[in-house]
């Protein structure tokens, strides 16, 4: 059953599991225009929204177009008056997700059969301030996780939106040539003592702590210092740290190739 919890006056946190992975998304309530965080996996997951979100005008925002982050709007029982991205993500929209949601509907359709893709129609490169009304929600690109991931700051509150672009026990890396520039954005964010809690869309969220902890992976990931892991990965990051190291290893390979 997804979860909708009130986090602080005027911001949410909406949670749902769908395969096994846990997906958390956000609401933050202005005073004249209220944002929605992701609409997860499934319709289902934010059918529960319209409570929260009442009948005040709001923005839609995708983190990135990962199919466990954007195809849930369907479920939305209002339209949104803009569904606000990064370019690359409208790109996904239109080249990547149609064939990806074809397969599985193929495959499950009584399981997906209702998701519906509804792509970005305001799109940023680096920046986009979203004002709500005595609340901004600024949007910057942090690629890496993707090329298409971005993370929302409330500077309000301090408190700041992750996406995959933070992830505890560790991130997903997709590629190993965009880890320098994903840890320089990062290691600005936390260089800021403005920043007091981080809300990722995975894994625990405390204070600025997973914040942090991605900052240290992913500097130990381009070998400048040792990895500080739990003692028990579950098979997911065992299997997802295995592939982030393999994907590093096999960058340096190619790099000795091309200077040999
Ligand atoms: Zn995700």
């Amino acid at each position: 059953m997804p979860e909708l919890r009130e986090l602080r006056t005027n911001f949410w946190l909406h949670e749902a599991t769908v395969s096994g992975i846990s997906v958390r998304g956000a609401v933050i309530i202005g005073e004249r225009f209220s944002a929605v965080w992701d609409s997860l996996s499934h319709p289902t997951d934010v059918a529960a929204l319209s409570d929260v979100l009442g009948e005040k005008p709001y923005y839609l925002v995708y983190s990135h177009a990962d199919w466990d982050h954007c195809w849930g709007t369907a479920g939305l029982a209002r339209q949104p008056l803009a569904v606000a991205a990064h370019f690359a993500c409208r790109r996904r929209f239109d080249q990547e997700l149609p064939e990806a949601l074809n397969r599985v509907q193929m495959a499950e359709p009584g399981q997906w059969g209702a998701v519906r893709l509804v792509p970005p129609n305001l799109m940023f490169n680096t920046a986009l301030t979203l004002d709500l009304g005595g609340l901004t929600l600024e949007l910057h690109h942090l690629p890496g996780h993707t090329e298409d991931s971005i993370v929302g700051w409330i500077p309000q509150w301090g408190i700041l939106l992750g996406g995959d672009a933070i992830e505890t026990p560790l991130p997903v890396v997709n590629s190993a040539s965009g880890i320098d520039d994903w840890l320089a954005r990062l290691e600005s964010w936390a260089a800021r003592p403005d920043v007091w809690q981080t809300v990722s869309s995975h894994g625990a969220y405390d204070g600025r702590e997973a914040l942090e902890r991605t900052v240290a992976y992913l500097r130990a990931l381009s070998g400048d210092r040792d990895f500080v892991l739990p003692p028990a990965l579950d098979s997911f990051y065992t299997e997802a740290h295995r592939k982030n190291l393999a994907l590093v290893a096999g960058e340096r390979d190619a790099d000795a190739a091309n200077t040999a």
